[in-house]
């Protein structure tokens, strides 16, 4: 549990978070979803406000914050209406360079990620053709003088276009040859403003979200030898600290995107009147935000719990697939409340609820989807036989 001083400084981060957010509003967001737009002024005002660099020690010039703090920043930012999916990576990609980079390429690139100058908003590990099976990948890295060459292909790896860095993870030892499927496979830093052209290519794919997500075709790219992100074939293990970390933080927005739902709605129900009364007062609108209510702060819970738990560098798997299954149950569960709460208006854009429903409804298939947390959950913590 929090003390009450980690809570009030919890409170304070949320306060500043919020406040940068007002003066944005819901409607910059409807008309990025739009067009299609990304939200440049926000991620520069993040930023410089030291909130998107919360994970960057101060000695490299960041806030020196931990997850917990970071996941209060990623929720607000869903509360407020607003679409954190804009730029969370820069925060959960940073474990896996926090971690295991070298000391070079901290002093490289970290002092450049906190100023801005740079943009780390890139994962790229989803294929086509192998998906959920990640140690399948296809996407092969060969070691040449001075690097490596990459050749394959990725699917749905955001915001390409609109960040200077990606993590890549390929595979740099054939499956058939190392003991364990997770051996063999390297973690990369690349400079996707060296790359695009020179060995990749990046095609938008029109989606339901605006989530700026690509496909990504690398036909002999070369990567210099000092991008490479721990040691050769350890990449598995150089991206789960990212990928913890990435379901912590998601959790979190997903708490964020709940109570955003039940803020709106419970505010509606307040004051729309339906036969002569708010429709609040009807239980069958009221009892399915309570039940609402209380799963998210259930979900909450186990979020603090996992990300308590990582900023202790203990082992957090179980607790951050949990808290990511928890909070994006609760998340679609509050919106699908919240859009039957609006009736018809809940389809009017200008009441912003159709935009979040779509896009917490990712949460449940992305980053990675319940049937794999459940799989992990029955494996690893209860230990049922593999299914896969
Ligand atoms: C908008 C968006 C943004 C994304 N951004 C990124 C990104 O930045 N970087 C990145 O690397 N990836 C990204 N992804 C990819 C995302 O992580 C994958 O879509 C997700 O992990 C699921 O993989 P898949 O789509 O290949 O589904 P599949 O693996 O084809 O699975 C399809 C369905 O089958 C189920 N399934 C598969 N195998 C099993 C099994 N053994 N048991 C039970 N159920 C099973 C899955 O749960 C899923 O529901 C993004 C996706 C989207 C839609």
């Amino acid at each position: 549990m929090l003390d009450t001083a980690q809570r009030e400084m919890l409170a304070e981060i949320a306060t500043s978070v919020a406040q940068l957010c007002a003066r944005f509003g819901e409607d910059y967001w409807r008309d990025l979803d739009r067009e299609g737009g990304y939200p440049t002024d926000f991620v520069v005002e993040m930023t410089e406000a030291g909130f998107l660099t919360a994970l960057i020690p101060e000695e490299f010039g960041g806030s020196g914050l931990g997850l917990l703090e970071a996941c209060t920043i990623l929720e607000t930012i869903s509360r407020a209406g607003a679409h954190a999916g804009a730029c969370h990576a820069q925060m959960y990609v940073m474990g896996s360079l926090l971690r295991h980079g070298s000391p070079e390429q901290k002093a490289m690139w970290l002092p450049q990620i906190a100023s801005g100058a740079v943009r780390l908003q890139s994962f790229g590990v989803t294929e086509p053709s192998t998906g959920t099976d990640t140690t399948a990948l296809k996407t092969r890295a060969v070691q040449v003088d001075g690097g490596w060459r990459v050749s394959g292909q990725k699917v749905w790896i955001s915001r390409v276009e609109h960040s200077d860095l990606m993590v890549l993870l390929a595979r740099t030892t054939p499956r058939e040859q190392v003991a364990k499927k997770t051996e063999g496979l390297s973690a990369f830093l690349v400079d996707l403003r060296e790359a695009r052209g020179s060995g990749l290519e990046v095609r938008p794919i029109e989606a339901m979200i605006n989530h700026h997500a690509c496909e990504l075709f690398f036909d002999d790219l070369l990567i210099p030898a000092g991008n490479l992100l721990g040691r050769a074939g350890d990449g598995w293990r150089v991206i789960l600290d990212g990928m913890n970390a990435e379901r912590i933080l998601i959790a979190a927005e997903c708490i964020g995107d709940a109570r955003y739902f039940l803020d709106k709605a419970s505010a509606y129900a307040r004051e729309r009147e339906v036969f002569g009364r708010p429709i609040g007062a009807n239980q069958g609108v009221a009892f399915p935000l309570a039940k609402c209510l209380a799963e998210t702060e259930a979900a909450a819970l186990m979020v603090e719990k996992a990300a308590l738990t990582y900023d202790d560098g203990a082992p957090c798997g179980a607790e951050a697939n949990m808290a990511k299954y928890l909070a994006a149950e609760a998340s679609w569960a509050a919106g699908d409340a919240a859009m039957q709460t609006h009736g018809g208006f809940a389809f009017a854009k200008d009441y912003h609820i159709e935009r979040k429903f779509r896009e917490t409804r990712l949460y449940r298939i992305a980053p990675v989807s319940t049937n794999l947390i459940l799989s992990y959950l029955a494996e690893k913590v209860l230990g049922l036989p593999r299914s896969f």
